[in-house]
């Protein structure tokens, strides 16, 4: 691992820097619930855009800033930003927009590439069933092409912001004889096409973060559809693979534990700071000490990605590791505030706006989405480590 910077990249450093000291103060707060963005968010997004701090390598033709990659740069900035307590940009649907850059077609780049990174056109992930989550080729939901349209049948679950989205990009069978990986197919269509049910389903969070989505005789045109026909799962395999990397980002897990350092230097018991009561120190040590693995085995991916080698082991633990990571960092936060700990919503004594609440609760979700944390043991086990298959299951 090399963690030094060459002057060049300290140079970059101190542009990002400048530029969070004279833009800071019109970053968007922190914004509950997965709604759609506000016009500020739009405007900081743009903003962002412009400067090279979001969609920062898509290229200036899909709307993008265009810069060559550099993963480097990247890093600082996620660094920085992060340091700041600044939201970062986005590069749009990170699910989504990689894989139409590396699979759509022409077509598709221009007409949704754009509008999704500035934040116009919200997606949504069909991709989960009532019968298939973690066995996700099992997935019955049905398409037949019919002329020069798809006709789809069937539930998907779990879809996260569909009552709010405009797209939906959607694992469907398509071919019902192939074998169960090769039988899928990745369509994309607007959510207000008719025969699309959403019925939104409240969390533990109090929102309805996700919804149950019925499709009957939903037709969409036979274009709607991203890589070949009965190729579906390979691209779902390459939104997957985005959506565990930014789950697990470690300038926001870092971030996070410097909120909890000054929660529990202010929070006090008989007038002590809790961050001096041993037994409190003791988690919090524990938890740094885990906070710093996880923020040098992002050094170690990028110094792979930096001469150009895969990174192995270490990106396969990503997801895992932050997903629980910040839900223990949470839960130390819930325990140190003690009665205040259970307040919720809009209490006047709410600590940092409720964050550490919200948080610890979306947070458990998140250990089970994109993957359950036993999926990720599995498949640590078996591609990174090249563990035995688990054996399978068969009934005789
Ligand atoms: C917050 C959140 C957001 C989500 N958003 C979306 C979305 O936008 N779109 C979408 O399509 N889906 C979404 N999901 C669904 C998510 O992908 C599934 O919940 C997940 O894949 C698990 O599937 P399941 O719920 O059917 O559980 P199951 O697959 O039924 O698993 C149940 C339990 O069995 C364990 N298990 C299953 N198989 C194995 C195995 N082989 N070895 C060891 N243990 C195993 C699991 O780890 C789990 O603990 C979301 C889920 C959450 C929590």
């Amino acid at each position: 691992m090399d963690i030094a910077y060459n002057p060049e990249y300290e140079a970059f450093r101190v542009e990002v820097q400048r530029f969070l000291e004279e833009n800071k103060s019109k970053a968007p707060a922190g914004h509950r619930g997965r709604g759609r963005p506000t016009a500020e968010e739009q405007a900081w997004q743009q903003l962002l855009i412009k400067h090279g701090y979001a969609a920062r390598t898509i290229p200036k033709e899909y709307g993008g800033y265009g810069a060559e990659p550099d993963i480097l740069k990247s890093h600082i900035i996620a660094e920085e930003f992060a340091i700041a307590g600044v939201k970062p940009g986005h590069n749009g649907d990170d699910r989504l927009v990689p894989v139409v850059l590396e699979i759509g077609t022409e077509e598709q780049k221009k007409a949704l590439i754009g509008p999704t990174i500035r934040g116009e056109m919200m997606w949504c992930q069909g991709y989960s069933e009532p019968g298939s989550g973690s066995d996700l080729a099992s997935l019955s939901t049905k398409g037949v092409l019919e002329g020069d349209q798809w006709v789809i049948n069937g539930q998907k679950i779990w879809t996260s912001g569909a009552q709010h989205a405009d797209m939906c990009f959607c694992l469907v069978r398509t071919e019902p004889d192939a074998p169960k990986h090769q039988g899928i197919s990745y369509l994309i269509f607007p959510m207000d096409t008719p025969g699309i049910e959403v019925r939104p389903l409240v969390t533990m969070t109090g929102e309805a973060i996700f919804n149950e989505t019925f499709f009957t005789d939903v037709r969409i045109p036979a274009d709607g559809i991203i890589g070949k026909r009965g190729e579906g799962w390979f691209v779902a395999n390459a939104t997957l693979k985005h959506e565990r990397g930014s789950l697990g980002d470690p300038n926001q897990t870092e971030r996070r534990f410097r909120l909890l350092v000054d929660l529990m230097k202010n929070e006090k018991v008989d007038g002590t700071p809790l961050i001096e009561i041993p037994s409190y120190r003791d988690r919090l040590l524990r938890l740094q000490a885990r906070v710093f693995s996880m923020k040098y085995n992002g050094m170690r991916i990028l110094t792979a990605y930096a001469k150009d080698e895969e990174p192995g082991l270490p990106r396969w633990i990503v997801k895992l590791q932050g997903c629980e990571l910040n839900h223990q960092l949470s839960a130390l936060a819930i325990d140190a505030m003690g009665e205040l700990g259970v307040l919720y919503e809009d209490s006047p004594y709410l600590r940092d706006e409720g964050m550490w609440q919200q948080t610890y609760m979306l947070d458990l979700g998140l250990i089970i989405g994109g993957g359950t944390a036993q999926i990720q043991k599995n498949m640590i086990g078996e591609r990174a480590l090249g563990l035995p298959k688990e054996p399978k299951y068969t009934q005789n």
